[in-house]
């Protein structure tokens, strides 16, 4: 699990500002990365939705063509729900046709990444590097310049328009 300990580390390090194709945004930050995984399950109950808690902290899967934010084509960025770090650039969101909002790239520096086999062969799944937030899945399907499809959960995300 080295690799993922260097994200972490990584996105702890890094300075409060993050260059995006929207331009410079500031992410210093409502609270630390250690408070925000410092809360119980109770705090994140209070902070959050009971839909969002599961897909965040218990990471569930929504149902897909649920969520509002397929239909969302504003730019902008897409923040974590849990710690409003933000996580895409709407510059890079497009219609996977899948029923869950989806993007071929992420704000690299602002994820990490695990292997899990819940349905019986391995993903890649990755969470905001702040509070540790499950958001989705991401998959070698995607379209140019990356390949890839970051299929994200909209319950486990808030847009903030450009
Ligand atoms: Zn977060």
């Amino acid at each position: 699990m080295s690799g993922v300990a260097g994200l972490v580390v990584a996105a702890c390090s890094r300075a409060g500002t993050v260059s995006t194709q929207a331009g410079a945004v500031d992410a210093a930050d409502a609270f630390a990365d250690a408070e925000a995984r410092s809360w119980s399950e109770d705090q994140w109950k209070e902070r959050l939705d009971a839909a969002s808690f599961r897909v965040l902290r218990k990471a569930a899967t929504e149902r897909p063509f649920t969520s509002p934010l397929n239909e969302e084509k504003r730019a902008g960025l897409f923040h974590c729900k849990g710690c409003d770090l933000p996580l895409f650039d709407a510059a890079t969101k497009y219609d996977s046709r899948t029923g869950w909002p989806s993007f071929f790239d992420v704000i690299k520096e602002n994820i990490g990444t695990t292997t899990d086999y819940k349905i019986g062969y391995p993903r890649t799944e990755y969470h905001c590097a702040r509070c540790l937030g499950h958001q989705g899945h991401v998959f070698p399907d995607g379209p140019r310049p990356t390949g890839l499809r970051y299929c994200n959960n909209g319950l486990a995300l808030t847009f903030v328009p450009a």
